[in-house]
């Protein structure tokens, strides 16, 4: 008989697990010119602090609570990502990392929806909470006023996800004999470098992260296997081989 397997898939959130990105999903859903405003003033603030800041002012402009749990819960997500994570899950030889620059409430809020509460081990991602004024309160991962990451592979300040990985695999002290990494942007480009030979990264196609591979892989001495996919019906696919 075969030993059972010990295996760690490990998810980013937007455009990975989900089939949008939350951050910006919810102002195009409820306020378009603060939408706009984000995608001028990206280059000039960090994203998270932008983020923060465009929900203030949503809040001030009497945007509910309830407004943008709803504007969540219709987000896209793939009817095939929850049969692929499900059915994998229900296997039992898999622990499920997420690794996200979104935060804990828009994502704990989706997952719910699906009823994928009990899907990750570990969410890692910026904190945010409801303020009993119906404010949604987010903020850096990495505190801006306390030590800052190491990371130069060009992490974004509010969190360095390779940093994350290790730290993960630190806790948890055990050497899994597959680690699968779905990603498909260029801030997943760091965790990936940190996979051994035999590991894996399903990189979501035409996105920052496939470019960086295609780019920098090589000079940067990626170690694993790459495999490419589209829809979340193509990942269910890859899982089932898992
Ligand atoms: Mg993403
Ligand atoms: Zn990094």
């Amino acid at each position: 008989m075969s030993q059972p397997k010990n295996q760690l898939v490990v998810f980013d959130f937007d455009w990975s697990l989900a089939d949008q990105d939350t951050d910006r999903w919810i102002f195009e859903v409820l306020a378009p010119d603060l939408r706009r405003k984000m995608k001028s003033l990206k280059d000039q603030v960090q994203w998270t602090d932008l983020v923060a800041q465009s929900l203030r002012e949503a809040h001030s402009r009497s945007i509910t609570k309830e407004q943008i749990i709803h504007a969540l819960e219709v987000m896209p997500f793939h009817p095939a990502m929850i049969r692929a994570v499900t059915e994998l899950k229900a296997r039992g030889e898999t622990t499920f990392l997420c690794l996200s620059n979104s935060n804990t409430t828009f994502i704990s809020t989706i997952l719910k929806h699906k009823a994928l509460d009990d899907l990750f081990d570990q969410i890692v991602t910026n904190p945010a909470h409801w303020e009993p004024s119906g404010l949604l309160n987010l903020r850096r991962r990495v505190d801006p006023e306390g030590p800052q990451h190491t990371c130069d592979v060009g992490c974004s300040p509010n969190m360095c996800k390779g940093e994350e990985l290790e730290t993960f695999l630190a806790s948890k002290g055990i050497e899994y004999d597959h680690i699968v990494y779905v990603g498909d942007g260029t801030n997943d480009f760091c965790p990936i470098l940190r996979l051994r030979s035999q590991d894996t990264v399903f990189c979501r196609t035409s996105r920052g992260l496939q470019k960086r591979i295609q780019k920098e892989g090589e000079e940067r001495g990626l170690k694993c296997n790459v495999h490419y996919w589209g829809g979340a019906w193509e990942l269910e696919e890859k899982f089932a081989r898992l």
